[in-house]
């Protein structure tokens, strides 16, 4: 990973912004900028008119792992808390303004901040800043991602083997999120959605002990962390026969998802690609059901810019990558998803889910 050129993008942003220095707080953010994987550290990222700085703090618990893992920053492991070592670090430097991440500070460490160095610095929110560089993916990045997705896709099989009326959708997570972890994943990406029958109707139905019914639509929705990268995708199979509002159904959220991936390139506002897929549902008849926005985007994170919604008019650029997921959701009948994994490319897109669409049926 190219953390000098990141820094340098990150520096440039700073300066702009007219800034000093920035407490980097949120983990991903962390990760992204020094390679450090724990659950302890601040980067205290320093910028003059030529040159930067990057110092990272934890505490004695990751002390051998800060040494192996941080790049490109000093380390210093502290004897009090990381972010008490980052602010004495600050006050230290004589900052003259100082940035914090607004979105990722709880209100007692902002004050934290205040009485550490007492005065003398200016604190000022700054909100985004990594976040906007990490948008675009980086050749690495992209290789990461590909190796999350494909590991993914490759337990879909093992989930559908285990699905069977009676079994409960914990089980049928729990089978996936074993072989996951067989396979070298570090975890799942969130916790697992297994929502069979009505229960398919939750947009965010989290594996409950409820058995499989022997009829209607099963969503799954998953994804694993590999190499500290993201993956995130979703097929909906269905049991017993299948009556012809739900093949309407199936087939109006796959048209949907083809209509925005096909939407997808270099320029195109983030909008359009929902609208492009809400258009298909409309026409069907089932845009009242499609209840949540049409992506995002992932990567430390599996959830993170862009967002994919109605009315956003962010534009796609090479290097981000999205995913593309429309459903329809029935209360008490049933619901769809499908979601794929999309790159931005120079000419248009790459779908990175390489799992086939037609309905399954068991
Ligand atoms: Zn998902
Ligand atoms: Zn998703």
């Amino acid at each position: 990973m190219n953390y000098i050129f990141r820094q340098k993008q990150l520096a440039t942003l700073l300066r702009r912004g007219g800034f000093d220095a920035l407490l980097v707080t949120h983990l991903p953010n962390v990760l992204y900028l020094c390679g450090f994987t724990g659950t302890a550290g601040v980067l205290l990222f320093q910028v003059s008119d030529r040159a930067h700085k990057a110092t990272f703090y934890t505490d004695g618990r990751y002390d051998q792992q800060a040494h192996a893992e941080v790049k490109s920053a000093k380390v210093v492991v502290g004897k009090k808390a990381a972010f008490a070592e980052a602010c004495e670090g600050a006050q230290k430097a004589k900052v003259r303004t100082l940035g914090f991440e607004a979105d990722h500070l709880s209100y007692s460490a902002y004050k934290q901040i205040g009485m550490t160095v007492r005065g003398k610095t200016r604190i000022k929110p700054a909100a985004g800043l990594v976040e906007q560089l990490r948008l675009i993916k980086d050749g690495d990045e992209i290789g990461q991602i590909r190796a999350s997705v494909l590991l993914a896709a490759s337990l879909f099989q093992t989930a559908l083997s285990v699905i069977k009326p009676g079994v409960a959708e914990t089980q049928v997570a729990g089978e996936l999120e074993l072989q996951a972890r067989r396979a070298g994943a570090e975890k799942m990406s969130f916790d697992t959605i297994v929502a069979a029958g009505p229960r398919s109707a939750l947009p965010h139905g989290r594996a409950s002990a409820q058995p499989i019914p022997p009829q209607g639509f099963i969503i799954l929705d998953y994804g694993v962390i590999l190499a500290s990268y993201c993956s995130d995708m979703t097929r909906t199979v269905h049991a017993g026969a299948v009556s012809r509002s739900h093949r309407r159904m199936y087939e109006a959220v796959k048209e949907a998802q083809l209509a925005s991936i096909a939407a997808v390139k270099p320029g195109v506002e983030t909008g359009e690609v929902d609208r492009a897929g809400r258009e298909v549902l409309k026409k069907a008849g089932f845009d009242a059901f499609f209840t949540h926005s049409t992506g995002h985007g992932v990567g430390i994170e599996v959830h993170e810019q862009p967002r994919l919604a109605k009315g956003q008019t962010q534009k796609l650029a090479p290097g981000m990558v999205v995913t593309i997921e429309p459903g329809i959701y029935i209360p008490e009948e049933g619901g769809v998803r499908i979601e794929d994994m999309v790159l931005v490319t120079e000419t248009g897109h790459e779908v990175l889910t390489p799992t086939a669409k037609d309905l399954i049926t068991l």
